[in-house]
């Protein structure tokens, strides 16, 4: 066995790489796929127990820049394609060294494809083009025995800058200087290779009230005349924006955004209701996707004030959830057991707290603590504000972080319920992560960690974690261990207007 073998087609990208790669056997296979087949039984010989196809690329998206890096989560040829999972990693890594790096299809061609077969190819969704990606990878056992494989490519030339150009010989020599800078990267990638055991949360991922918001854009896509907007992220996950983009919605911070009488979808958070007065002012068609939960906070914040409580609302600021509830009227928030300390209100007698859907548990109860110790008489909802589905994801994570050596949670930056989790997690003095997908994972999170607990927010789609679990899968035997600590089974109705 050969260990990392890393594979060049040409000369000046063998010369890039060998002896910058620890350890790597550096091999030269020739250029275009012909040469590719000769030189395969070498390729059997050496045994690889990881390997990289690595080089430079013609640009097919019109997004790549000359210098940029391509990482391959497929390569296709005229047989079909082959999914490359194992080399997500390698995507934060590089970009971690200042690199701008795209993970996506990679083609592979008989022979160099310009103009217009370029435009074709860039069609298909191929980031870019080479010739012998896929004739080596193909020559790797079946998917389940092949060592962990990586194809990694410098773009010279965009469809935009034909190859002949003198630019394209600058950009030539350019892009092997970035094949040179990236490749001890490769061996720390190789360096992740091995078995691994996971724990899986459960429940984790979508909830009801997220599911129901996608599918309430999803119905007034097909429903009503287009455009269809969405004010705000309907649900805090840039993976399920970028799809309803996909599917044709478009989404706005306000509603000074969307054009009279055309339809306006309420995100998942809930609105204040001047925003509602606003869009009834404007005619404009509202589907309203406030989660039920969030519904439910808002009907109580007008409870109590109807009855002329101070009402006090544990929360984030800036989160809209929160502008939304305390759009509801004279309504302080709350964030710290440090402001309760300090939060003033004009008859303690007559005082009432509600509570964000995604906090933490236990953060929360800090702050409730400290409220109750002040104001004895103060009014809480009849059912817990902070919802099923944030507790039981919260009770999930604590249940697997205690025994890994790394917990991921799949979630976006701005997702609260996903922070959370990631709060949870470390507070049982695991390490712990949020990542938008596997390719934010970086290898050193799971180079020595054998034991990895991974779970999901609420608003982060389960194909996420599946995609993650095939990452670590493509890196050796994976072990799934589900600790599920309780079933879900609630649903919600959707709002009239799109309901069959
Ligand atoms: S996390 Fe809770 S409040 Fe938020 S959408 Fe899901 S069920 Fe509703």
């Amino acid at each position: 066995m050969a260990g990392l073998v890393v594979v060049a087609a040409l000369r000046t990208e063998y010369a890039a790489l060998v002896g910058r790669v620890p350890g790597a056997v550096v091999e030269r296979c020739g250029m275009g796929p012909e040469r590719v087949r000769r030189w395969l039984p070498r390729l059997s010989d050496l045994a690889p127990d990881a390997l990289v196809v690595a080089g430079v690329a013609g640009g097919l998206d019109p997004s790549l820049r000359p210098g940029d890096v391509v990482v391959a989560s497929e390569v296709r040829d005229e047989r079909g394609r082959i999914v490359l999972r194992a080399a997500s990693p390698l995507v934060a890594e590089l970009r971690s060294m200042g690199m701008r790096v795209h993970y996506g299809p990679m083609v592979s061609c008989d022979k160099l494809v310009t103009g217009q077969q370029r435009e074709q190819l860039a069609k298909t969704g191929a980031l870019a083009v080479d010739m012998e990606s896929a004739a080596i990878v193909r020559a790797m056992s079946p998917a389940h025995e092949r060592p962990p494989v990586a194809v990694v490519r410098v773009i010279v030339d965009t469809a935009f800058t034909p190859v002949a150009r003198l630019s394209t010989v600058v950009a030539g020599a350019r892009a092997l200087l970035t094949l040179r800078r990236l490749a001890p990267a490769l061996r720390r990638w190789a360096d992740l290779a091995g078995p691994r055991r996971v724990l899986l949360a459960g429940p984790r991922s979508f909830c009801a009230g997220v599911e129901r918001a996608i599918d309430i854009v999803e119905q007034a896509l097909r429903r009503y005349p287009r455009p269809v907007y969405v004010r705000r992220q309907i649900v805090h996950n840039a993976h399920v924006v970028a799809d309803l983009q996909s599917q044709g919605a478009v989404f706005v911070d306000e509603l000074d955004e969307v054009p009279d009488g055309t339809t306006v979808v309420f995100s998942a958070h809930g609105v204040a209701p001047a925003v509602r007065a606003e869009a009834a002012r404007r005619n404009l068609r509202v589907v309203d996707a406030t989660c039920p939960l969030v519904a439910k906070v808002h009907t109580e914040a007008r409870r109590f004030l109807g009855r002329g409580d101070s009402v006090l609302l544990i929360g984030h600021n800036g989160h809209d959830e929160t502008e939304g509830t305390l759009g509801e009227g004279n309504i302080q928030l709350v964030q710290t057991p440090e402001q309760a300390e300090r939060v003033d209100v004009s008859d303690p007698t007559k005082v009432a707290f509600l509570t964000q859907t995604t906090l933490a548990v236990e953060e929360a109860n800090k702050v409730v603590d400290v409220l109750r110790r002040r104001f004895p008489l103060i009014e809480s909802p009849p059912t817990e504000d902070i919802c099923y589905a944030t507790t039981n994801r919260q009770d999930a994570v604590r249940a697997i972080a205690g025994d890994a050596d790394l917990v991921l949670v799949l979630g976006s930056q701005n997702s609260s319920n996903s922070l959370r989790l990631v709060e949870v997690a470390q507070r049982s003095g695991t390490p712990a992560f949020l990542v938008d997908d596997a390719g934010g994972i970086l290898p050193e999170w799971i180079e020595h960690s054998r034991t990895i607990g991974i779970t999901a927010g609420a608003s982060a789609p389960p194909h996420l974690v599946d995609e993650v679990i095939g990452m670590l899968r493509a890196l050796g035997p994976v072990e799934v261990d589900e600790r599920v600590v309780t079933h879900e089974d609630i649903k919600f109705t959707l709002p009239k207007e799109v309901a069959d």
